[in-house]
């Protein structure tokens, strides 16, 4: 019966192929035959702190780690902020498309299973965007993939522990310390300490790192001991 339910979902809401949007058969589950080639996982070296992908492979960590203390302690994501990833999650955040949150997660599990069993993970927290956004846009895209992971590992998701407080300015228009600062005052903790011991905070897009660590410092602040970060995309050195 479920079956049945699910191919006429299919025929009125078709899945779509997570890298060119295009309509998928009933048998491909998140990416096309088109696609699959352009599928990658981010390659060795990458940074030890952050997971960035690095040139220079001498190296523990890349430009950005080496200069700034980050307030979490280790992060990854599976994908380069580039060409049709980019363009996909672009479609994920701003167009709708929240069912891209299922591969996601399957794609930060494949790649960091690893990590993610050895930092023993209490809870996951996504990132908070404002009320007024997340009223616009009707969900919160890093909810969604923090959700579908959290289906996928049985670890709990935290939804609430977070909230975001002010509308902070467009971060594109901040240079990388107003940045920061920006984004300190945004977010607030709904609890008087943090409950759990190890976090993994959850985002789409990493890239200077500045809103990971502001989550991040508040989580520390308020007692936890030790906080992750697993995002769908980061982007290059050059970021
Ligand atoms: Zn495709
Ligand atoms: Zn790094």
């Amino acid at each position: 019966m479920l079956k049945i339910l699910s191919c006429f979902a299919d025929i009125l809401f078709p899945r779509r192929c997570v890298l060119c949007d295009a309509p998928l058969g009933f048998k491909t589950l998140h990416v096309c035959r088109k696609c699959r080639p352009k599928l990658k996982f981010i390659e060795e070296p990458w940074c030890l702190k952050c997971g960035k992908a690095m040139a220079d492979a001498s190296k523990p960590y890349c430009r950005d780690c080496s200069r700034v203390n980050h307030y979490y302690t280790k992060g990854f994501a599976p994908f380069l902020y580039r060409g049709v990833m980019r363009e996909s999650v672009v479609r994920f955040k701003y167009y709708g498309r929240g069912e891209y949150a299922s591969f996601y997660a399957k794609a930060i599990l494949a790649f960091g299973k690893d990590r993610l069993e050895k930092w023993r993970i209490d809870a996951v927290v996504p990132v908070p965007v404002h009320r007024q956004r997340l009223y616009k846009r009707g969900y919160n895209q890093a909810a969604l993939a923090a959700k579908a992971l959290s289906g996928l590992t049985g670890i709990p998701v935290d939804e609430k522990l977070v909230v975001r407080r002010v509308k902070t300015k467009a971060q594109k228009e901040l240079d990388v310390s107003e940045r920061r600062r920006n984004l300190f005052e945004a977010f607030a903790l709904t609890k008087d300490s943090c409950p759990y011991e190890r976090v993994l905070i959850v985002d789409d897009i990493y890239t200077s790192g500045s809103t990971v660590d502001a989550v991040a410092r508040l989580l520390k602040e308020a007692g936890a001991a030790e906080v992750y970060f697993a995002c769908i995309c980061i982007g290059g050195e050059d970021c």
